[in-house]
């Protein structure tokens, strides 16, 4: 991650170089509002150092419209929502704007949630039904416990699309110790998830990829490998990305939204889970903006990240749902 533009310079230097807008002609059609469309990717478990110091030019080029700041995740340390920085816990704030208190999800195993607190997806399922919802992931526990897909209890509905559990699949992708298993699979989700944002321009997208905390388990964050993998995420990034703006140039208004789940320890990088400050310390990228003061001082947290979309997507949860988000939209109303 260089040193970004935000969009405060982008948009200084834009209203540099264009011709002041005109005002609509009496023939401008009615219907001009665009499409909105969003689609968030997580990069599991990479701390906001790693990231600022790998170069990473698809991550750079997102930034360059919208912005790039470090946030937190891991709840208010030693209240009531701290919560764990792991994994699991980490989607499910992203996908309530909730922390652990609420969402109840504590860990990556025997899970609970807690579908009292609306999703992301259940939201813009029951908003309107014909949108299109799709997920593409490693983790085949992502759709069916924590967005909870055909669960009563849940809102019984359904994801339009998915590509996942393919960890489960140890024919086609035979597992090793090195991970490259969730390294192919990381491939194979970004190529089916860029070519059905191309073709179907979906409403609501989730795309999470797995490989970097693997690397980062085994081999810590301070050696080549784990650089590697890191680049290799960012051009994952870079493949959906370019399938957005293929998408925006059509005419629809698209947000990307890239973020990861928690940092990783101080002294080897290999694990994570605590309250250290290296653990809490995230990061977003975003193609939007203007972006609130919140965001641009680093002060953002996960549970910023489902008012944010759903404001994007010009999308009101039910009151009863809204009430209860721990998060802010970061961004700024127009
Ligand atoms: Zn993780």
């Amino acid at each position: 991650m260089a040193r970004v533009v935000t969009w405060w310079t982008l948009a200084m230097l834009s209203a540099c170089a264009r011709p002041a807008r005109q005002a609509p002609s009496s023939t401008t059609p009615a219907s001009t509002t665009p499409a909105r469309k969003a689609v968030f990717i997580i990069l599991d478990g990479i701390p906001a150092d790693v990231i600022e110091r790998v170069a990473t030019p698809a991550l750079d080029d997102i930034a360059r419209r919208g912005g790039y700041a470090r946030a937190h995740v891991g709840g208010a340390l030693g209240g009531p929502t701290q919560t764990p920085t792991i994994s699991a816990p980490g989607y499910m704030s992203l996908l309530t704007g909730t922390w652990a208190n609420k969402h109840n999800v504590w860990n990556n195993s025997k899970q609970s949630p807690n579908y009292a607190y609306w999703n992301l997806f259940r939201i813009v399922e029951a908003a309107d039904a014909s949108r299109v919802t799709a997920i593409f992931s490693t983790w085949l526990d992502n759709r069916t416990v924590l967005v909870g897909e055909g669960r009563p209890g849940a809102g019984d509905f359904r994801i339009d699309h998915a590509v996942d559990g393919l960890e489960l699949d140890t024919i086609a992708f035979p597992h090793d110790k090195a991970s490259q298993h969730i390294r192919a699979i990381d491939d194979h989700v970004t190529n089916r998830a860029a070519e059905f944002i191309a073709q179907r321009g979906p409403d609501l997208t989730w795309v999470y990829l797995q490989h970097t905390d693997d690397v980062g388990h085994a081999q810590g964050t301070d050696g080549e490998a784990y650089a590697t993998a890191v680049r290799e995420a960012d051009a994952r990034v870079g493949r959906i990305w370019a399938a957005v703006q293929q998408r925006a140039s059509q005419g629809e208004a698209w947000m990307i939204v890239v973020t990861t789940d928690h940092g990783r320890d101080p002294v080897s990088g290999k694990g994570h889970g605590g309250q250290t400050e290296r653990e809490r310390t995230t990061w977003i990228v975003t193609n939007q903006g203007p972006l609130t003061e919140r965001f641009t001082r680093g002060e953002a947290t996960v549970v910023d990240l489902a008012p944010s979309i759903l404001q994007h997507l010009g999308i009101t949860p039910p009151a009863a749902v809204a009430r209860e988000f721990e998060g802010v939209s970061l961004l700024r109303r127009r």
